[in-house]
């Protein structure tokens, strides 16, 4: 045990004064409260001593300044009159945290002697760590008796490799004291930065105390009521006196603004010191390299913490830099920091004895080999690993319907197997219990229902409207017609004539009107202003049914009652889903659909044959299988959208590194298109177009209709034509019959007909008239064929 009391002259370039109060230096200090009465303390040298002390300065309100004694967890609440006068080791937990997680590395095994100084540490370590998505996974202890000698751990670190020391800032003053400490030791001492901190510490208390004196405060102590209650016996406890300027001293200490040997001193309000920083050091077999600096103001640098503070801080990721590592074996390359245990144990892999869409996962004939996509992804993915992983495919299920995939999930985690592979879903009550990969496909629920195409309807076109409104718009053709013709009547030409001919026009003005056709002109005033409105009224109308027929003819043209998730539940009717499936829990837990209506299917054909016979009115199931479904089956469609968002995803259990370089691997398979040529070898299979593509183009059957309608009415007209003109043709031949055309024959007479019919009406009519005069003034005897002009 070394005490000492002193008197300290400490020595500065610019001023030099005694210190004539009592101050124990005293690493381990136990005793240096008993000798005398004393106004500060340094030490004590390990945190373990520091906290049972502590209370004892608390006690006697004596400051006690440590600077090697850094355990995170000697509270500035709990010890108010303890400081630490170097930073604490919370920093270098930090600093240790932040190097690991730069480089990637995810679980740590940490070596420490059990003392509470470096438990201490390594727990605030592990909290560092989780903040970082990192973890100990194992915590080596070494005793903390002298037994371990320093030769030991110097050889156990010469293979680890990585140091952090404290970073001090190079300056004059600094480069002066070490080389006035090397003439005064003569070079047989050497000087770490623990040596800088010391120095400054006592500097740190020598101001202090000035501080405390300049203020007019005097030295004094009292008894320890307390202590002399307790009666100390052997320890001598009542001796011990209370500095009665212990709060001002402490106050002195803390407002410490000074350029010490190990660069600025000043502490934070948590009493932290302001800008903690270590240089990090690759220890090297016969030597070492510094290869950057750690500062809690930035994090890793390559330049040093002190050129960093005149710029803003910056932890971002991508601000983090080291120079190059030289790792055990002398290799540059980062060690990845696991690797598989390849102690010859194959890795048991759980995958589903599939019954229906077999092009998932098949076992083949019997044997143990198994292929299939979801197979072929996790091989691809597994040759992308840097180390192997042996492995067997174990099938799970009885081979007469497809397992219950939340059984084979909880089998990775109950260590049944070490992994399962397949068409496994990744969703949220299989997540609690294992790590997934990345999804390698998407996979969310559907509804897939039959459909019937309505587009054959040839009356499709008159849907558009319902009757009244069709009715409504024929009787407003009308109206307007009638009220322009009245506005126009008086004074407009085309308005006028016979009323045969003006009901006409009413007519034809009225629905021409409907195409923008309307050839007569409008002249008044207020008929323009009718015209106009209603030509706007047109627009809207002739829009809106050309909108509602497109729709009718291609949009709705598959029809099913079921129009997606909604329309099914509220249906009420039966719902298939793939057995095994998560699709049950679902509906039943999250959709509350009552069990009774589900109904288990397991395969392709009978989910066509359940939907076909209206066994089930749809079918729920995850978008892989309907692709692979509606591939074969065309009568049937999605209805709706997806209405869950999830994916597959292989399964390990919980922590497990290979689903962390699994991911990786999926996302490089994805990223270099691989994933989709797995996916075009064993899913892409196009049996049948599917009803949306046929929907494109309209048939026949959806307007013939219209064609009736307009043909109809054409051989009408022409009936009615025939009529006409064959009464006039007959009138025509009676009167214009003569001797000679009688008894010629019906060829003759037909030609008669076509020349008559082709003629034009009023040339008809006039050359007719001018006949039956000549023949009136000749007797008749000159005529030639009737109509005809006679030759002259
Ligand atoms: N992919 C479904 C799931 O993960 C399983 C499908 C099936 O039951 O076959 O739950």
């Amino acid at each position: 045990m070394m005490s000492m009391q002193i008197q300290l002259f400490l020595v500065d370039a610019n001023c030099l004064y005694p210190c004539t109060i009592p101050i124990s230096v005293d690493f381990l200090a136990s005793s240096a409260f008993m000798e005398t009465d004393t106004v500060a303390i340094i030490g004590p040298q390990s945190s373990g001593t520091a906290h049972i002390l502590s209370h004892l300065a608390n006690e006697l309100q004596v400051p006690m300044l440590s600077f090697t004694a850094l355990d995170p967890m000697l509270s500035p609440l709990q010890y108010p009159y303890f400081i630490q006068t170097a930073p604490s080791d919370l920093f270098q937990m930090i600093a240790v945290a932040d190097i690991i997680s730069f480089y990637g590395w995810r679980e740590v095994v940490t070596i420490y002697s059990d003392d509470d100084h470096n438990r201490n540490g390594v727990t605030v370590l592990g909290d560092q760590l989780a903040e970082r998505l990192c973890k100990i996974t194992y915590k080596a202890v070494l005793p903390p008796d002298p037994t371990v000698t320093e030769n030991d751990v110097r050889a156990e670190l010469e293979k680890g490799v990585l140091a952090l020391r404290l970073h001090t800032p190079d300056s004059k003053r600094k480069a002066d004291f070490s080389a006035r400490w090397n003439s005064l030791s003569n070079g047989t001492i050497g000087l770490n930065p623990y040596g800088l901190y010391a120095y400054d510490t006592v500097w740190m208390i020598a101001r202090a105390v000035k501080m405390f004196l300049d203020q007019g405060n005097n030295v004094s102590f009292s008894n320890d009521t307390k202590l002399n209650n307790v009666g100390g016996g052997a320890l001598n406890l009542e001796a011990l006196s209370i500095f009665d300027g212990g709060k001002q001293l402490l106050s002195s200490v803390l407002q410490t603004n000074m350029n010490g040997l190990t660069g600025p001193i000043k502490f934070n309000p948590d009493r932290s010191l302001v800008h903690p920083s270590y240089d990090v050091i690759n220890v090297l077999e016969n030597g070492y390299r510094q290869i950057g600096y750690w500062s809690n103001y930035s994090g890793l640098s390559i330049v040093p913490p002190e050129e960093l503070y005149a710029k803003p801080p910056n932890r971002s990721s991508s601000n983090q830099h080291l120079n190059s590592v030289i790792w055990p074996g002398g290799t540059s390359n980062k060690p990845r920091g696991w690797v598989f245990p390849n102690n010859g144990k194959q890795l048991r892999i759980g995958v589903p004895r599939r019954v229906g869409y077999r092009d998932f996962v098949e076992q083949v004939n019997g044997t143990d080999i198994v292929h299939g996509y979801c197979i072929d992804v996790f091989l691809a993915a597994i040759k992308l690993l840097p180390y192997a992983v042996p492995h067997k495919f174990v099938l799970f299920g009885n081979g007469h319907e497809n397992p219950s995939y939340n059984e084979l999930v909880n089998m990775v985690a109950a260590d049944v197997f070490d992994a399962a592979v397949g068409d496994i879903a990744i969703v949220t009550n299989r997540t609690k219990i294992v790590d997934f990969t990345q999804p390698y496909i998407e996979s969310g629920l559907v509804v897939v229902a039959p459909v019937r195409n309505m587009n054959s309807s040839p009356w499709a076109f008159l849907r558009p409207f319902t009757p009244l409104m069709w009715a409504v718009t024929g009787v407003f053709f009308l109206i307007v017609g009638v009220v322009v013709w009245i506005l126009e009547h008086r004074i407009n030409d085309e308005f006028r004539g016979s009323p045969r001919k003006q009901v006409m026009t009413i007519l034809w003005f009225s629905f021409s009107t409907m195409f923008f056709a309307h050839r007569e002109n409008t002249v008044s005033t207020l008929g323009r202003m009718v015209l106009i409105i209603w030509l706007f009224v047109v627009l809207i109308i002739n829009s809106s049914y050309t909108a509602s027929l497109t729709s009718i003819l291609t949009v709705q043209q598959l029809s099913s009652p079921i129009r997606g998730i909604d329309s099914l539940i509220i249906s009420n009717s039966p719902i298939g889903f793939q057995v095994g499936s998560f699709a049950e829990n679902y509906m039943v837990e999250e959709l509350n659909i009552p069990k009774s209506r589900l109904i288990k299917l397991g395969s392709p054909e009978e989910y066509a044959s359940a939907l076909e016979t209206g066994r089930v009115a749809a079918v729920v199931d995850e978008q892989p299988y309907i692709d692979l479904f509606l591939s074969n089956h065309c009568k049937f469609s999605i209805r709706g959208q997806e209405f869950t968002k999830s994916g597959w995803g292989f399964a390990f259990p919980r922590d497990s590194p290979l689903a962390v370089d699994m991911s990786t691997a999926l996302l490089t398979l994805s990223e270099n298109g691989e994933l989709q040529k797995i996916h075009n070898r064993w899913l892409s299979k196009r049996a049948c177009q599917n009803s949306g593509a046929e929907s494109d183009q309209l048939h026949l059957q959806s307007f013939w209709g219209l064609f009736l309608i307009c043909g109809v009415s054409c051989v009408i007209a022409l009936l009615i034509y025939l009529f006409f003109i064959l009464r006039k043709f007959k009138r025509h031949s009676q009167q214009a019959s003569e001797p000679s055309s009688h008894g010629s024959s019906s060829s003759a007479r037909l030609q008669t007909f076509l020349t008559f019919a082709d003629m034009k009406e009023d040339k008809s009519r006039s050359k007719s008239k001018r006949k039956r005069n000549n023949d009136l003034m000749n007797g008749g005897r000159n005529s030639n064929l009737p109509g005809m002009d006679p030759i002259c």
